[in-house]
């Protein structure tokens, strides 16, 4: 299959959505990136990459970190983490407080908002420390995206904080339910900090490429999960990795996949590659509008979803 025509063709077709959609801006901060850019990138198993648009250009990942730091905690705690947060749909807006209060301060998912937040919290326990369980973090991604100099955005981190009551509020609800071990504002602004990591799609696609393989990154040859919790992420992806718009993605593109209020969407295709797309204009749900079309685009013109 010719990759890169594919590649150029969807960057064709894609212009005349790229205007659509509306930048995420109750991060004051993310509110200043232009509408209008667009990339894509692909990783095959040979860590060759095709790409598209501005590929080099870093952009906040948000909660695409939240697929990062799941593995982390799956492979500490194991089915252990499930006691904390579960592994359903929500069904609800990725910061909403109703369900959590309903059931008992246990979060649907790992992808949303208070389920993240635990995740984080779980890991702070585990290295005891927050600015080591970030550095855990950061290098694990460093690792994984072969940029070592990766780091966070300081000013979007701290935007995210100063208006953060949100996810303050949802880690006090499980603090009041008994599931929150750490300092709240603390944990949440290590949360907000991994949310403002910057990368751009080679460095994302490149990224994800242990979960399009089982759990071992090809190009490293080392397992970074188990085949098994490979699995489970990549599930767990696919039916929550687009919030309450999961159904509708996996509908339309038919791959796991995980999106970010930055713009950003990474997603597998199991066996074959990692993908990675940028455009910030954001759909009702909070997930990138173009990105998602550029992705349904490709499982169309190549056939590779999982359905
Ligand atoms: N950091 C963002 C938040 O907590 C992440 C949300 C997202 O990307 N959907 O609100």
């Amino acid at each position: 299959m010719n990759y890169q025509h594919i590649l150029d063709e969807i960057y064709d077709e894609i212009q005349p959505e790229l205007m659509r959609g509306k930048v995420a801006d109750y991060i004051p901060a993310l509110a200043e990136v232009k509408k209008g850019q667009f990339a894509m990138t692909l990783t095959l198993e040979d860590g060759s990459v095709y790409s598209v648009g501005e590929s080099k250009k870093a952009f906040s990942i948000q909660s695409i970190s939240k697929v990062f730091t799941f593995t982390l905690a799956l492979d500490i705690y194991a089915s252990e983490l499930y006691k904390r947060v579960g592994v359903e749909p929500s069904g609800n807006p990725f910061n909403s407080l109703v369900q959590l209060e309903y059931e008992n301060g246990i979060p649907r998912n790992p992808f949303i908002n208070a389920g993240a937040i635990a995740i984080t919290d779980s890991l702070i326990s585990y290295y005891k420390d927050e600015d080591r369980a970030l550095d855990v973090i950061m290098n694990f991604i460093r690792e994984i995206s072969a940029n070592p100099q990766l780091s966070f955005n300081k000013t979007v981190a701290d935007s995210e904080m100063e208006y953060g009551d949100r996810n303050l509020a949802l880690a006090r609800l499980m603090k009041s339910f008994g599931n929150f071990e750490n300092d709240v504002p603390g944990s949440v602004m290590t949360y907000s900090r991994h949310c403002a990591i910057t990368m751009n799609t080679e460095e994302l696609s490149r990224a994800m490429l242990f979960l399009a393989f089982g759990g071992t990154d090809p190009v490293l040859g080392k397992e970074i999960v188990s085949a098994s919790k490979a699995k489970r992420i990549n599930a767990v992806m696919l039916t929550c990795g687009h919030y309450d718009a999961s159904g509708e993605f996996a509908f339309y593109v038919g791959l796991p996949a995980k999106s970010g209020v930055g713009g950003g969407i990474v997603a597998t295709v199991p066996g074959l590659m990692s993908i990675a797309v940028w455009s910030p204009g954001l759909n009702k749900y909070g997930n990138s509008h173009a990105g998602t079309l550029a992705l349904e685009k490709f499982t169309t013109k190549t056939g590779l979803s999982i359905f």
